[in-house]
């Protein structure tokens, strides 16, 4: 639940709203061109930048509850997603050593390097991208095929299979022999990928990211980082599309009593609308503040994440649906809120685990493996 929180994460969200007021603010102030550095030191000042960045290089690691309280405080204004709000964070490159630290990680960390996450393989891949040690080269080959942000990256971590060790990440720089950039692609939500081919890459064997035979782990834990980012952000915008809505009924309202008309605020039928709009909000919430408590106690919480993100998603594409239709066509026009955020959360429905894989995997801990607690 997002009650009870203690001083620590009650002053975290106080910091998270006046920074939601602050950015708010900001496009009838800044220039377009300058949003991205006027957030980025909007976020500094607010500390909340460096929550998601190492205290190795002066960041705050913050955890799931304090990251779940700021998304969804800036979520429920719909700033959340300008860029710069959150510093890059290592990802699956978090605690790797000597040479990738220096190489990549700190310049990543910086700014100063781009990467990708290569997990998604072609349907139609004969073999899952795979790499065999040649002394002191891993070579490798196969292909990704939705790498966002993937056309500008300098370096693409990519989920391999080692012969003979299994599952790894791979570190692979874009601009190496045999990487082939085979398509970039927008999507509806607003956002870039790429897909790629590889062959006969060489790549230095301490370009592997953790030890071979981790790769799966390390990815799943990045993979359930993101389905809980996805989930707060989706909950705070829950509430803003809620709000809007209750807006624009209350101003409705305002209009029929300036007519001399009854001022009810909503039919009867927008009522249950608004309702039911809430109850679902609120039960999406509650199992995301929920799972973050058991991920801050250290516990294994991965069917909870399933069930937080596919919650989540699911909420917020049914409640901007219903938002839409009850403000109306304005509701739809480019530029409005409301018609950005259908777009986005219908990519985030598929995006780190579609819906029913997420399910079908809740399913499989109870049947098959006995465990899991949803
Ligand atoms: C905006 C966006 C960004 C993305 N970014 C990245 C990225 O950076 N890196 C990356 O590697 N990938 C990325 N992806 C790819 C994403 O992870 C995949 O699209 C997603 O995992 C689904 O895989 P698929 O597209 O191959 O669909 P499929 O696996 O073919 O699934 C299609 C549908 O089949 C059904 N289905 C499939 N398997 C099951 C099952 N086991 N149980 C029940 N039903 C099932 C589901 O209904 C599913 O939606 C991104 C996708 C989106 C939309």
């Amino acid at each position: 639940m997002p009650d009870f929180l203690d001083t620590e994460h009650a002053e975290v969200r106080s910091a998270a709203e006046r920074l939601a007021d602050e950015l708010a603010a900001l496009p009838g102030r800044v220039a377009e061109s300058d949003i991205g550095a006027a957030v980025r030191q909007a976020s500094k000042s607010a500390g909340v930048f460096d929550m998601t960045q190492p205290m190795s290089v002066g960041g705050t690691e913050a955890g799931a509850l304090a990251l779940v309280v700021v998304r969804d405080t800036l979520g429920s204004r719909n700033v959340g997603h300008l860029p710069g709000v959150f510093g890059p964070s290592p990802g699956v490159l978090a605690n790797v050593g000597e040479p990738l630290r220096s190489q990549f990680l700190l310049p990543y960390l910086a700014g100063e390097l781009r990467s990708g996450f290569g997990f998604t393989e072609p349907a139609d891949a004969p073999r899952h991208t795979w790499a065999r040690l040649d002394g002191v080269d891993l070579v490798v080959n196969g292909a990704k095929s939705y790498v966002t942000g993937g056309a500008d990256a300098d370096f693409i971590n990519a989920l391999v299979e080692v012969e003979g060790t299994g599952s790894a990440m791979v570190l692979i720089e874009t601009d190496r022999a045999g990487v082939t950039l085979k398509q970039r692609f927008g999507t509806l939500d607003g956002s870039h990928h790429a897909a790629f081919a590889f062959t006969d890459v060489r790549v230095p064997a301490t370009h592997l990211i953790g030890e071979a035979g981790g790769g799966l782990r390390r990815a799943m834990s990045q993979i359930n980082a993101t389905r809980m980012a996805i989930a707060a952000d989706c909950i705070g915008q829950c509430r803003f599309a809620i709000d809007l809505v209750e807006q624009t009924l209350v101003e409705r309202a305002g209009r029929r009593s300036s007519a001399g008309e009854p001022a009810r605020v909503g039919t009867d039928l927008e009522r249950v609308t608004l309702g039911d709009m809430r109850i679902a909000a609120y039960a999406a919430r509650s199992a995301l503040y929920r799972t973050a408590r058991l991920l801050d106690a250290g516990e294994n919480a991965v069917n909870e994440v399933m069930a937080a993100k596919s919650l989540a998603t699911e909420s917020l594409s049914r409640i901007c649906d219903d938002a839409v239709q009850l403000v109306g066509g304005t509701a739809l026009v480019d530029g409005h809120p409301l018609a950005d955020i259908l777009r986005q959360v219908r990519a985030l429905r598929l995006a780190e685990g579609p819906t029913e894989v997420l399910a079908s995997n809740v399913a499989r801990g109870r049947l098959d493996l006995g465990l899991g607690r949803v």
